[in-house]
């Protein structure tokens, strides 16, 4: 029984995503093939996987690719972030974990996104608390109970692989890592052309917009922009929408004072 108005499917699709080709098969193949053909895919008789881990800097699309695989797998999506489940009172952290994914069940097919995984799943180490133990092991728990049929997917994204806890990442777990790392200079052009499309509502390279593809090539590829993320050249192009607004008033103050 799925609760109206709870988690909903997402809007963004691949058409949002620029580069990632990669990343897109990858994700094909580990998550959206298995959800839309579970036939196909539980035949060849190995355990299907609770879900994928994203790692790789902030900023490059792990929260991108994700909607836009829930969006093309039919699939509500529930996004939460690894923090907001701790800082609890003892024993609510767990219960938290625990609804979340009775949540998801009840939204089946779901995608169960967990930004920030590492806060939620360190290393259990020494230095860990046992509260914090037990999360990670609730977690566990879950994701085994999750997979084969249940219609729920987890995605975990994280910029710090190295600080979670091994036992995620065990086949039927959370099995298959997926690196999202920095765009090239040839990605960036793709993503700057992608974001442009998206944000001005337009097409680039008609004649009634402003900017060409070959302006878009220009900038992406400067040597300034070398290491951005997807989220820096989104700033950069809502500073240079900004400065064109402004341009554009000044310009027109003028002529108004004129007339
Ligand atoms: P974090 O680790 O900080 O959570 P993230 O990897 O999840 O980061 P997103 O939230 O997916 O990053 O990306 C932030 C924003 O940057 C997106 O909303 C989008 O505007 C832009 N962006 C990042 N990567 C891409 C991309 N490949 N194509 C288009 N836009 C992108």
């Amino acid at each position: 029984s799925k609760r109206e108005g709870f988690s909903t499917i997402p809007d963004t699709t691949w058409a949002d995503v620029g580069a990632l080709e990669d990343v897109r098969k990858k994700l094909e193949m580990s998550i959206i093939g298995p959800i839309k053909d579970p036939d196909l895919f539980t035949r060849v008789g190995i355990k299907p996987s609770a879900g994928i881990l994203l790692w790789g800097p902030p900023g490059c699309g792990k929260t991108l690719v994700a909607k836009a695989v829930a969006n093309e797998s039919k699939a509500n999506f529930i996004s939460i972030k690894g923090p907001e489940l701790l800082n609890k009172y003892v024993g609510e952290s767990e219960r938290a974990v625990r609804q979340l994914f009775s949540r998801a069940k009840s939204s089946a097919p779901c995608i169960l996104f967990f930004d920030e995984m590492d806060a939620l799943v360190p290393r259990r180490d020494d230095s860990l608390s046992d509260a914090s133990a037990r999360v990670v092991n609730t977690l566990l728990t879950e994701l085994d109970g999750t997979g084969d049929r249940s219609g729920i997917y987890v995605i975990g994204a994280t910029n710090r692989p190295d600080m979670i806890d091994e036992a995620i990442r065990r086949p039927g777990r959370l099995g298959t890592s997926i690196y999202v790392g920095l765009p090239s200079a040839e990605d960036r052009v793709d993503i700057l052309k992608t974001l442009y499309r998206n944000s001005m509502e337009v097409e680039v390279d008609r004649p009634d917009t402003a900017a060409t593809g070959a302006d878009l090539e220009k900038v992406a590829l400067d040597l300034r922009c070398t290491g951005f993320s997807g989220a820096d050249l989104g700033n950069l192009m809502q500073a240079a929408a900004q400065a064109c607004l402004e341009r554009a008033y000044v310009a027109k103050q003028r002529l108004a004072r004129k007339e």
